[in-house]
């Protein structure tokens, strides 16, 4: 006799768009929601972070503290469930997976958490260093496929504007997927390799110096050339005839920089090859690069005309510096006013050593930026334009991971965050392609009744915490993750909202 063995239906995920059917043992597309015995499972665990009350700080920032809740809600720690392995609000009808209701200072306040799915959201990346990484607006690149763009530098550093909904939906498929893919791990703090059409090739990673063509970058500069003859200008004085501080933006000239003329540098007769903004301060010696301060520069007296006859003598001595201290050369003029290369003389050294120890250590930042929409906002209320109101008026405050977060002025609720301030590991992804966030709004209980928010579903910390809440409406958690909180962030409830 021989008898059938039922093979165990799929199971339908439904918190996404794609809606997978997952086989009993397999997980979903995204990795995030598998079949376990016939039940959908959300296989990271759902994060929650703690400070002790005593002190009112963590000791360690984002050291894992066990896997299983130990019972103590109020006794000697805070806690707060972030929307890392909650789950997510979807079709946006359904209600977050928590709204948490605590007591903080005296007030009640409730807590939505829910992992967005953003399909409009990028990465700002900030990469300190003067080297040229490509000109602005130029595409950069993962694996061939565009995933971003340059945009506007800032002081000291280059700016990346990866992905965007156009790169993550408006091209084609692999160029959405490998968007997806370079987001994610750039969130989740790993290394990416970025390449930039018509310059660098970049290893990026959140809090690690940028590699530049092979180079790990050391330091950021200090300050402009105009800036840094500012700087320094009292601790040249009488030491050397003459500065320049080679900038690819700003070239700064002491004997003619204002810096030079209040405490009575000499006219030289020096001659830059530049565009003269103001005096002693040139833009566009050179080309970008990377060599002398950010320009295409390797010998410097490239940017000098003739010295003025009438104004320069033989012997002047001239520094030139680049704007991070790495590049320097002590000239003397000759007979016929050519600037002829010498040993930096010793009296010299301590101010070039003082550029050195004023330009800070170069990193890479990366800040997730996402718009929360539908989905996210129906999950919290039953009138999301509620949600948008108590948010402008400063009413919910917004976290992701418990990190704090910038909100954008204008409409809708568009915030940054510093990935490097939440949990590792805190993003996830789908195939639409979208990335998934956690984000969490916390308010008043008086504001979220107000609000429309769904009363109904307030669970308080100690159920939501407790061992018997593995079990959600439409999926089970895989477990619990305590962390501490990071040491550089608000406690994500305050007393007042
Ligand atoms: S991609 Fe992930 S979240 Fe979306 S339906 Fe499949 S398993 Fe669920």
């Amino acid at each position: 006799m021989s008898s059938k063995t039922a093979k165990p239906e799929k199971i339908r995920c439904d918190a996404c768009p794609v809606m997978c059917y997952i086989a009993d043992g397999n997980s979903g597309a995204c990795d995030r929601y598998a079949n376990q015995d016939g039940e959908l499972i959300r296989l990271d665990p759902l994060t929650i972070i703690e400070k002790n009350v005593a002190d009112g700080n963590p000791v360690v920032p984002f050291l894992e503290t066990g896997e299983v809740w130990d019972g103590d809600v109020v006794q000697s720690k805070e806690r707060f469930i972030t929307a890392i392995g909650a789950g997510t609000t979807y079709p946006d009808y359904k209600p977050a997976p928590f709204i948490v209701s605590s007591n903080a200072g005296g007030v009640d306040t409730v807590t939505v958490v829910t992992e967005g799915i953003f399909s409009y959201c990028g990465a700002k990346v900030k990469i300190d260093t003067d080297r040229h990484l490509g000109p602005e607006r130029n595409l950069v690149r993962a694996n061939g496929e565009p995933v971003g763009h340059v945009t506007t530098a800032e002081y000291g550093s280059q700016m990346l504007s990866i992905g965007g909904v156009h790169h993550l939906t408006g091209g084609g498929k692999k160029e959405g997927r490998v968007t997806c893919e370079t987001l994610l791990a750039l969130c989740n703090g790993q290394a990416v390799e970025l390449s930039i059409d018509g310059g660098a090739d970049l290893v990026v990673q959140a809090n690690k110096p940028p590699i530049v063509n092979g180079a790990a970058e050391e330091r950021m500069r200090v300050g402009c050339g105009s800036a840094a003859v500012g700087m320094f200008a009292s601790q040249w004085k009488d030491l050397v005839d003459e500065v320049v501080v080679v900038d690819d933006h700003i070239t700064g000239v002491m004997s003619e920089h204002q810096a030079g003329k209040v405490i009575g540098w000499q006219e030289t007769g020096i001659r830059i090859k530049g565009r003269r903004s103001t005096p002693g301060r040139y833009f566009q010696v050179a080309n970008p690069g990377n060599g002398w301060g950010g320009t295409d520069l390797v010998d410097p007296l490239t940017i000098l005309g003739d010295f003025n006859p009438k104004k320069a003598k033989p012997g002047l001595s001239l520094l030139m510096v680049s704007t991070t201290g790495e590049q320097f050369a002590y000239f003397e003029l000759n007979e016929d006013l050519v600037p002829i290369e010498k040993d930096v003389p010793e009296a010299l050294a301590p101010s070039i050593e003082r550029i050195d120890e004023n330009c800070e250590p170069a990193l890479c930042s990366v800040v997730f930026m996402g718009g929360a929409g539908g989905s996210l906002r129906a999950g919290v209320t039953e009138n999301p334009v509620g949600l948008t109101r108590s948010v402008q008026d400063s009413l919910t405050n917004i976290t992701c991971g418990g990190a704090p977060t910038y909100r954008w002025p204008g409409g809708g609720i568009t915030v940054m965050v510093d990935v490097t301030r939440m949990p590792e590991n805190s993003f996830g992804y789908v195939p639409t392609p979208a990335i998934v966030a956690p984000i969490e709004f916390t308010m008043s209980m008086e504001n979220y009744i107000a609000l429309g928010g769904h009363a109904d579903h307030v669970l308080d910390l100690v159920d939501a915490i407790s061992a018997n809440s593995g079990r959600q409406k439409d999926h089970i958690l895989n477990g619990q993750r305590f962390v501490d909180a990071h040491a550089n962030n608000p406690w994500p409830i305050k007393g007042k909202h």
